[in-house]
């Protein structure tokens, strides 16, 4: 119950200004964002990478306003990328961006978002990475897959995100194996009607699975973007049956969440591929975090209590 009322708020003003001001608010949003800036995030790479660990770097951000923000949230991934570069790390972290924050939402949006994105996409394929576009709300996907069939005219190992929990995903999903793309198949994080979305988490993990097998038989390279225990077992005996090789499959999970299984999966022999999210824009991410898992908000209320 305690979700969908966190979703609602990560979309507040007014809550962005209370938790963000909050004492012990800093203490919390550290277990869930590596950092503020580059400089604080490379050691985490450099370490991830001694672990045997891969990253997908997001520069938090969305929802914004002008122009000049989303050409400050390129230049940001420009930087980074630039930054890996002179780390010799292109092969181990590629970077994941989410479109609203290069502009979707803004007049001309779709085509703002292309123009912002490629520069990013080219410099991230000129280091040997490559970039994965997040799924946002259901109201931004087909201006994002519609964005991701233009970049792989070019770049054809950019990777999109489909969610579990839209009633549209199987034929995404189908599209998407047919023709070979890298796809993240994730649950689905935000706050949808029933209209468009089982809102049942057990409809939520049969579709998940649904998914996943159209992944692993078709042709395209899936990234199975999960922490729950079942999806993880049932994605590796997927993958057998496909006869697919460990390098043709990678896990993913979240920067602060069951880093135990990062390791035991990397020491396994799977590519484990951590998303590491830093910025200072950090409000909905991190709500996103906290209505995952209700326990996650009672501890916040606690730190903010004892402060
Ligand atoms: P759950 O059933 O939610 O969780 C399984 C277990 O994992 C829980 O019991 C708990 O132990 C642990 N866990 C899960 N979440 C948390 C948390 N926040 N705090 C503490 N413990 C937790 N969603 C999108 O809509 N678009 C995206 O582009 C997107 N990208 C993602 C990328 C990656 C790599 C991952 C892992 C998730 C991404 N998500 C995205 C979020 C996703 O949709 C889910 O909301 C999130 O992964 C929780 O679902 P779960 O599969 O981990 O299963």
């Amino acid at each position: 119950m305690l979700g969908p009322v966190i979703l609602a708020a990560s979309r507040s003003d007014k809550m962005r200004r209370f938790v963000s001001a909050a004492p012990g608010t800093k203490q919390v949003v550290a277990r869930f964002i590596a950092g503020e800036s580059v400089d604080q995030v490379v050691p985490i790479i450099v370490d991830a990478a001694d672990k045997g660990l891969e990253v997908t770097l997001d520069v938090v951000g969305e929802d914004i306003t002008t122009v000049e923000q989303s050409h400050a949230a390129r230049d940001a991934y420009l930087e980074l990328i630039d930054r890996l570069k002179d780390l010799g790390l292109g092969t181990k972290a590629e970077m994941s961006v989410k479109l609203s924050m290069f502009g979707q939402a803004l007049e001309g949006g779709h085509e703002l978002a292309l123009a912002n994105v490629r520069p990013v996409v080219e410099a991230a394929a000129a280091i040997g990475t490559t970039v994965t576009l997040d799924a946002e709300d259901h109201t931004t996907l087909d201006s994002m897959f519609a964005i991701h069939d233009e970049l792989r005219k070019d770049f054809p190992q950019t990777g999109c995100v489909i969610q579990a929990y839209l009633f549209r995903t199987e034929a995404d999903a189908r599209r998407l194996a047919a023709n070979g793309s890298r796809v993240r198949i994730v649950k689905g994080a935000y706050k949808e009607p029933a209209e468009v979305a089982y809102q049942d988490k057990a409809e939520i993990d049969k579709a998940y699975v649904r998914v996943l097998r159209i992944l692993m038989e078709g042709e395209g390279y899936p990234m199975i973007g999960s922490h729950d225990p079942r999806l993880i077992s049932i994605a590796q005996e997927l993958a057998r049956r496909a006869g697919r090789k460990l390098d043709e499959y990678e896990f993913q999970m979240l920067y602060g969440i069951r880093s135990d299984e990062h390791l035991r999966l990397a020491a396994e022999g799977h590519r484990m591929r951590v998303y590491t999210a830093y910025g200072t824009d950090w409000y909905g991410y991190f709500m996103r975090r906290l209505a995952e898992k209700p326990a996650n908000l009672l501890f916040f209320a606690r730190s903010i209590l004892t402060k």
